[in-house]
């Protein structure tokens, strides 16, 4: 698999784990797949049932950007997944709005963040969910 595409994929698997919500099965596309897109590797994400979701990363954008979207994209696959399960489909857990929406993956100041969409609070950066109680922190510019 595509190094930077692995590399973001490992990161986000911790905070999969952590919050104990389905984990994909990641299964390489292969490079003959995704040739003609060559600036855009991709991975399948697959759940117990079979159904599958391509993951990307753009490999001219920076590290914190494919980690920004391939933590997106995982998002949507952890949603569909609690969906298909019935189980409630907030993940990340917002601490401060838990019954009303999940975390964003945001980049703020160079580093990958969830962030509460409603507030614009950083809760935690990407893959580190859970570790440090008190994270949080103000956010400053960002996308
Ligand atoms: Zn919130």
């Amino acid at each position: 698999m595509n190094a930077d595409l692995a590399r973001a994929l490992q990161v986000v698997e911790h905070d999969l784990r952590i919050a104990g919500v389905p984990l994909p099965e990641v299964r390489d596309v292969p490079e003959q797949e995704w040739r003609h897109h060559a600036h855009q590797p991709c991975a399948m994400l697959l759940a117990v049932d079979g159904s599958g979701q391509r993951v990307s990363c753009l490999v001219d954008d920076a590290p914190v950007e494919q980690l920004r979207s391939v933590a997106d994209q995982v998002q949507e696959w952890v949603h569909e997944e609690l969906c298909r399960l019935e189980r409630s489909v907030a993940w990340p857990r917002c601490p401060t709005h838990p019954l009303t929406h999940p975390l964003s993956a945001v980049v703020i100041d160079e580093a990958a963040w969830w962030v509460c969409p409603l507030d614009r609070r950083g809760v935690s950066p990407i893959g580190q969910l859970g570790v440090t109680a008190r994270s949080s922190r103000p956010t400053r510019g960002g996308r």
